[in-house]
């Protein structure tokens, strides 16, 4: 029976309601009324400063997504693009992915971290290595890392966990730090989430994968990642133990997408009806080749066009949540992405367990093909060239703006007055510390540029006097 506030995972994603979803988005696919109203209710609404949305429910969202009129298609679009100019503005906030260790227990199809992989090395970093990583990430100008691991009691322990996210904030290497660290570990106990957050975590990341369970079962066929409630209950888990901001995922491809976007939905509104909160951030990485993974022999993979109209209906069902796009992505679809409401990227990624210290890119050890491989230097520069401000900020969490408390800064629109200073700030410290001669040019006439859109005077001025210090060598200032 489908329940959003229940604690079951089999009725806050009930089958049935999925099913019953996707049979009222085909019956009304062309329903122009109803698809209407839909677009009407997910329109940014403005009094004054304030700017609010709607958002849409995960039964509305699947009637735009069952449409295949292309003039729906270009309002979801231009929706999309007005929502996140409303809430986000032009900032893209930039992160990378660090790998601790492959080794794994479970029997994930489609990764190459699966347990019965026997050729792939397994490797796990030690603390000095975590260290070497971490130095490096710090010289290309990194300052927010997700740190990923494959799941194995023995060799990646809770403890070994948190042993590296200690690690990892303690590293000053000249002006680079690493001010927040993102976890993307397999679900866990009460316990063990309390401990991450006590280590000073930023967001706690799970991929749902699927989030059909007959599916699940199967791709997941060993290990303690077969248990789908366990899985799916994870959220509530991390939530109880005092983690506030918490990211969701499904892997497109593995099943069909659009029972995968409704059960999206509805995941987001059984956080928001349980813990008041949605989803912090929601990523939508596809598969990818790898070691011994054919994305080919899955049958659900999805178009570019496909996955442009997912990312853009996300940003308008769920307005406050940020979108993550993945360097599994090439250039030209993280470009069309951009447009369409993602908020944050990774750049430069490794996802090789030790690979940022290897000169050239390792093979060995990756968890899948990167498509867009350039540095962090060209994707900064990149970002500028599309209008976009690239932003290293992590000031909210350090200010304890997490949970509800972010959202409410998103809704009052105070996120102009704060959001975009701090994206100056540190993207100033990247052009001190890290760009090349021609970046620096382009964005140092884009902060100049960009002072003048902070509504605030008086912030405006405390800006100016920060990005000076800046210049004078000092660091990390934040509002
Ligand atoms: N091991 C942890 C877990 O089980 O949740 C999470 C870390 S794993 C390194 C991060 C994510 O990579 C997985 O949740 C999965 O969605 C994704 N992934 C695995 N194999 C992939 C592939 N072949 N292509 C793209 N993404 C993949």
């Amino acid at each position: 029976m489908y329940n959003p506030k229940s604690m079951k995972a089999e009725e806050f994603i009930d089958h049935g309601e999925v099913l019953r979803t996707l049979e009222y988005a085909e019956k009304n696919k062309n329903n122009r009324e109803l698809i209407d109203k839909i677009l009407d209710k997910a329109r940014p609404i403005r009094d004054g400063k304030q700017v609010h949305c709607n958002g849409l429910s995960h039964k509305e969202a699947s009637v735009l997504l069952a449409s295949e009129d292309k003039t729906v298609l270009d309002k979801i679009y231009k929706l999309a693009e007005e929502i996140k100019e409303a809430f986000y503005g032009d900032r893209i906030v930039i992160f990378a992915p660090l790998y601790l260790s492959n080794y794994c227990v479970n029997g994930c199809v489609y990764c190459p971290y699966h347990a019965k992989n026997t050729h792939i090395p397994r490797k796990k970093l030690t603390q000095e290595e975590v260290k070497a990583e971490v130095i490096a990430l710090q010289d290309m100008g990194h300052k927010r890392l997700a740190i990923e691991s494959g799941e194995d009691p023995v060799n990646n322990p809770i403890e070994y966990i948190l042993e590296c996210i200690k690690t990892i904030y303690s590293i000053k290497h000249k002006n680079g730090a690493i001010r927040r660290v993102n976890v993307n570990i397999a679900a866990t106990t009460v316990e063990n989430y309390r401990k991450l957050k006590e280590a000073g975590i930023g967001t706690y990341i799970l991929f749902q994968e699927t989030y059909h369970k007959e599916s699940y079962e199967k791709l997941h066929p060993t290990g303690p990642k077969h248990n789908y409630a366990y899985h799916t209950e994870a959220m509530d888990r991390a939530m109880e133990g005092g983690i506030d901001d918490v990211g969701l995922g499904v892997l497109f491809g593995l099943e069909r997408y659009k029972y995968e976007f409704a059960a999206l939905l509805m995941h987001a509104e059984h956080l928001e009806a349980v813990h008041g909160v949605g989803p912090h951030t929601i990523s939508v990485p596809r598969v990818k080749k790898a070691d011994d993974i054919d994305p080919n022999s899955f049958d659900n993979g999805i178009d570019d066009e496909t996955f442009a109209k997912i990312v853009a209906l996300t940003r308008i069902s769920v307005p406050y949540t940020g979108i993550i796009i993945s360097t599994r992505e090439s250039e030209k679809v993280r470009e069309k992405l951009l447009k369409l409401g993602v908020s944050q990227i990774s750049g430069a990624s490794r996802t090789s367990v030790g690979g940022y210290t290897e000169k050239e890119r390792p093979k060995d050890t990756e968890q899948f093909d990167v498509s867009d491989q350039r540095t962090l230097d060209e994707v900064v520069r990149w970002l500028m060239a599309q209008g976009k401000i690239p932003s290293f900020c992590t000031a909210c969490y350090r200010e304890g703006r997490t949970g509800d408390r972010f959202m409410s800064l998103c809704k009052t629109g105070q996120i102009q007055n704060c959001c975009h200073p701090n994206a100056l700030i540190t993207l100033k410290e990247f052009l001190e510390d890290y760009a090349a001669e021609e970046t620096k040019k382009i964005g140092e006439k884009l902060i100049e540029k960009e002072i003048m859109n902070v509504p605030n005077e008086k912030v405006r001025e405390i800006l100016k006097n920060n990005l000076n210090e800046i210049q004078n060598g000092k660091r990390d200032f934040r509002f």
